[in-house]
């Protein structure tokens, strides 16, 4: 293992001040975009790590190509953040291999460093500093200076969009406005492959879809292979090509969210009716595709393997049965349903959404 991957587990500003670079390499733009001969940008073989006999990543394989937003979904103490860690050079690996941008973890951390950015959950900012003074630093870190650190520092204040507020002190700042500077601070030197480790978490809803149209803007406009973890549903079903589901340090699921929830197989038809739904039940079973109906007071469950042509016939049976519609809606499964397949609990919810308090 290199002495060169810093234990304990550093932060990402201190990791790129561990890391001066060549001046030729900032604000590079290729068509590789972080691609390893393989043609994956993130690849790794059976990648392991324990803390004191504990295995906190229990084997995990990616292929992830170059140019993909690669979701890796799963609940708290999943092991996602630890995977990412290994990836971005900051913790070694127990065992197995990982390459990023072409370049393995753990004999070639420099060279990773030079490729990757890396926004992780605790932004380790300076309250005193000013935004444009954190980029400038953090630009001349990668060895830009003169115009093209202006020219950089321009392009990422209209990136972010954070005007004026650049010149006040970052304790000044908002929550949403200090991500979006930890993540201008990520992308100074135009890595080719971006972590972001739960980059919405703690977010307004407001702040996070613009963090959203952030992400999807650098991935589309740069070609930038992002490697996003993350707690929330709607976050990999919105943003991520693909989605890992990871589980007690093991990938449990791969796929497009698509192919995931297709995985589960079934729409679902929610009936709620005035009176007791178990009264329709019978009749509701009978109808050709309906695989299964659940009753639970006014509501009734019924999964089909076509949603979109059961529901009429549903609606029928409902009123042979006298029964009052209240409402009748058509779900398509959600990632929870598939984390719940294959877990058997859901993934912790703490959306601001779905969580007031
Ligand atoms: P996630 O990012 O999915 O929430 P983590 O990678 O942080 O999960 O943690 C995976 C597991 O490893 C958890 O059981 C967690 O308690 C454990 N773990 C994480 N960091 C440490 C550490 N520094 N020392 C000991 N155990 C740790």
């Amino acid at each position: 293992m290199s002495t060169l991957i810093s234990e304990p587990e550093s932060s990402a500003r201190e990791f790129a001040r561990s890391h001066a670079r060549p001046a030729d390499h900032a604000g590079h733009t290729d068509d590789f975009r972080g691609a390893s001969p393989s043609g994956h940008a993130v690849y790794a073989d059976a990648l392991v790590r324990h803390y004191n006999g504990n295995r906190a990543v229990d084997h995990v394989d990616l292929r992830i190509p170059a140019g993909e937003i690669y979701g890796f979904l799963g609940p708290n103490g999943a092991g996602k953040s630890t995977t990412v860690r290994m990836l971005c050079t900051l913790l070694a690996p127990t065992g197995g291999r990982a390459l990023v941008a072409g370049y393995d973890v753990a004999r070639q951390p420099g060279q990773v460093r030079l490729r990757i950015g890396v926004a992780l959950q605790e932004a380790a900012l300076d309250p005193r500093q000013t935004g444009y003074e954190l980029l400038s630093l953090q630009g001349r870190l990668y060895g830009l200076s003169g115009k093209a650190l202006a020219r950089r520092l321009t392009e990422l204040g209209e990136l972010i969009d954070l005007g004026d507020a650049l010149d006040r002190q970052i304790g000044t700042y908002s929550g949403g406005m200090q991500r979006r500077l930890d993540l201008a601070a990520a992308l100074v030197h135009n890595p080719q492959v971006l972590f972001l480790d739960e980059p919405t978490t703690g977010l307004d809803p407001a702040s996070r879809a613009r963090a959203w149209s952030e992400i999807r803007r650098l991935n589309e406009q740069l070609g930038t292979t992002i490697f996003l973890t993350t707690q929330y549903l709607e976050e990999a079903d919105e943003l991520a090509h693909r989605v890992g589901v990871i589980d007690h340090g093991r990938i449990v699921a791969e796929g497009t969210p698509a192919e995931l929830k297709r995985s589960v197989g079934t729409d679902v038809i929610v009936a709620r009716v005035a009176g007791d739904a178990r009264a329709a039940r019978f009749r509701v079973e009978a109808v050709p595709g309906v695989l299964s109906v659940e009753a639970h007071g006014d509501e009734l469950v019924i999964a089909t393997a076509d949603g979109a042509g059961a529901i009429s016939p549903v609606a029928v049976a409902l009123a042979d049965s006298k029964m009052t519609v209240r409402d009748l809606t058509l779900r398509t499964p959600t990632l929870d349903d598939v984390f719940l397949e294959l877990t058997g609990t859901h993934i912790e919810r703490k959306s601001p959404e779905e969580d007031p308090s």
